[in-house]
């Protein structure tokens, strides 16, 4: 039996196999979901998860031979075991995560991000089980997961471009034809394209043909379509995208922006809401085109419009990620909506229930992303052990974390261990808040990006907002990254003295010990 009922599932584990419930009254589109089925691992499928407690919907986790007692199984009310650690035999195979679905009659899946929860294919495989996928419908996953397909609709809604190629380029005369037409430089970008791969800048003509060849054989190799298609390269720009929702009655709305442009080999690793650069109208105007990016391809669920803004505010569509982003902590945080609890409402067919004008954005929250990485070595992942795992906590602090004290961070998977998300009331409180938090994040073990993020945090040019997306390369390098926790470490020591200090005065005029434990204990921030 390819499913196995993990140790800890209640009750007996030789059920057989039930027959789908049939609901003679309701369809599925309107049925209540009472069990879900959690289709992920790490930080994700315990955020899902708890949102389905309070919610007091049934949760079922799936897990590979390496996840057995990870922090998202030991949560869920159920777990099944799908196969050995690769990805491609456990949290890729869609088959067995239906027979989890079935056996466990649950209601919907809950695909995370990542994984399967862009699968055209899946999400057509749950509906035909009768279990409802968590998600936007399959035709708008495949018509988004094809950048020349999105390009060639947004164009017809009217949504702004980066100028670029009109489909993919099929010849090498072709490609230098519409470069010419767009202007170097150009990007030359995979259409199955994600997460930065196949993607090459071009500065001129005499490069292009390489770049061309080069891309191709990437994107073969990364997703199995070697179409690549050409962009306008925009220079210094922002990366903002629009959080949307749609409901199944017609009704669309936005949940305003998030900058991603802190990115570290084209992905994001420090994330805020709102950005410190939009205009009020600015925003009003791209929020109004993400929706019509929604309508334009029959989004149903939560999902994201990524554009580039260049340094005139002009901002430009880049592609429609129909899932859920990592960095979707820091919309709740302005919103005070909680998304997972708003797709699980959407997919049970209920209506939003609220228009635009009754959002507002609160305040700002900042993201830090917390990954296995090692920020002095070129950000390679540092798989391993979790030696030492404390997390911060206090007013306007949420981690969210995928991984405990003690707990693996496995090569089969991607090394992030955790999001620490910060609120304030300006974006300057909510700063300090995350330096507070990065400073009271112990961990040890393997290398983060914690003293990259809080190098970033402590950055003029982030401090002031003017950053683009090639920060790393215009100000970081681990030498200063090294200057900058030295510093913090000289405070960090000044503050442990001062406290030994005024603990020993303390001990003599109280009789208290002069050893008990101290509040500013001696470590260092690297691991
Ligand atoms: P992927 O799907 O691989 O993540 P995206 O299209 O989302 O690729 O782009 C990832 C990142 O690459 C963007 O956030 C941005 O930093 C950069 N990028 C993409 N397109 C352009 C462009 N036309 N000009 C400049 N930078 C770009």
């Amino acid at each position: 039996m390819p499913v196995e009922p993990h140790v800890h599932t209640p009750g007996p584990t030789d059920i057989p196999f039930p027959e789908r419930p049939t609901h003679p009254f309701q369809d599925m589109e309107t049925r209540p979901i009472r069990k879900i089925v959690v289709a992920n691992r790490g930080e994700i499928a315990v955020r899902v998860i708890r949102t389905c407690r309070e919610l007091g919907i049934g949760t079922v986790a799936v897990f590979s031979d390496v996840d057995r007692t990870a922090p998202h199984v030991l949560q869920a009310d159920e777990a099944y075991r799908i196969g050995p650690a690769a990805s491609g035999e456990s949290y890729l195979r869609g088959d067995r995560i239906l027979e989890v679905a079935a056996r466990t009659r649950a209601d919907a899946i809950h695909p995370g991000y990542g994984f399967l929860s862009e699968n055209a294919a899946f999400a057509e495989a749950c509906e035909n089980a009768e279990v409802r996928f968590i998600g936007p419908p399959a035709d708008a996953i495949r018509t988004m997961g094809d950048k020349t397909a999105a390009r060639a609709l947004m164009r017809r809604a009217g949504v702004p471009l980066v100028p670029g190629s009109d489909g993919a380029v099929e010849s090498a005369d072709q490609a230098a034809r519409a470069a010419e037409a767009v202007g170097y430089p150009v990007l030359v970008k995979a259409a199955a394209g994600g997460g930065g791969k196949g993607m090459r800048v071009v500065r001129e003509a005499a490069g292009l043909d390489r770049a061309l060849d080069a891309a191709r054989r990437e994107a073969l190799s990364a997703f199995g379509d070697d179409r690549v298609f050409l962009e306008k390269y925009i220079e210094q720009p922002r990366h903002v995208e629009i959080q949307v929702l749609a409901d199944r009655h017609g009704n669309g709305l936005h949940l305003f922006e998030r900058d991603c442009s802190m990115q570290r080999r084209h992905q994001k690793v420090i994330e805020e809401a709102p950005s410190c650069i939009l205009t009020p109208e600015v925003r009003e105007r791209m929020g109004a085109a993400a929706v019509e990016a929604a309508r334009a391809c029959g989004y149903v669920n939560a999902g994201t419009v990524e554009f580039l803004v260049d340094s005139r505010l002009e901002f430009y569509f880049m592609e429609m990620n129909t899932r859920l982003q990592v960095e979707h902590p820091v919309t709740e945080w302005v919103t005070g909506l909680d998304l997972v609890a708003e797709q699980i409402r959407i997919a049970s067919g209920e209506p939003l229930g609220y228009r635009q004008e009754d959002l507002a954005l609160h305040g700002h929250a900042i993201e830090a992303r917390v990954y296995a990485e090692d920020p002095a070595n070129g950000f390679l992942p540092d798989p391993g052990r979790l030696v030492r795992h404390r997390i911060p906590s206090g007013l306007g602090v949420r981690v969210d974390a995928g991984v405990e004290e003690g707990g693996q961070v496995h090569i089969h998977y991607d090394p992030m261990i955790s999001k620490l998300t910060a609120w304030g009331r300006t974006r300057d409180e909510a700063i300090r808040r995350l330096e507070r938090a990065i400073d009271e994040y112990e961990i040890s073990g393997v290398a983060t990006t914690l003293p990259f993020c809080r190098f970033v945090l402590g950055h003029e040019a982030f401090r002031t907002g003017q950053f683009s997306t090639h920060f790393v390369e215009e100000h970081f390098t681990p030498e200063a990254m090294a200057r900058d926790g030295e510093d913090q470490d000289v405070l960090a020591a000044a503050a442990v003295l001062i406290d030994a200090h005024a603990r020993t005065r303390a001990a003599e005029s109280r009789h208290l010990p002069a050893d008990a434990p101290g509040f500013g204990a001696w470590r260092t921030r690297r691991s």
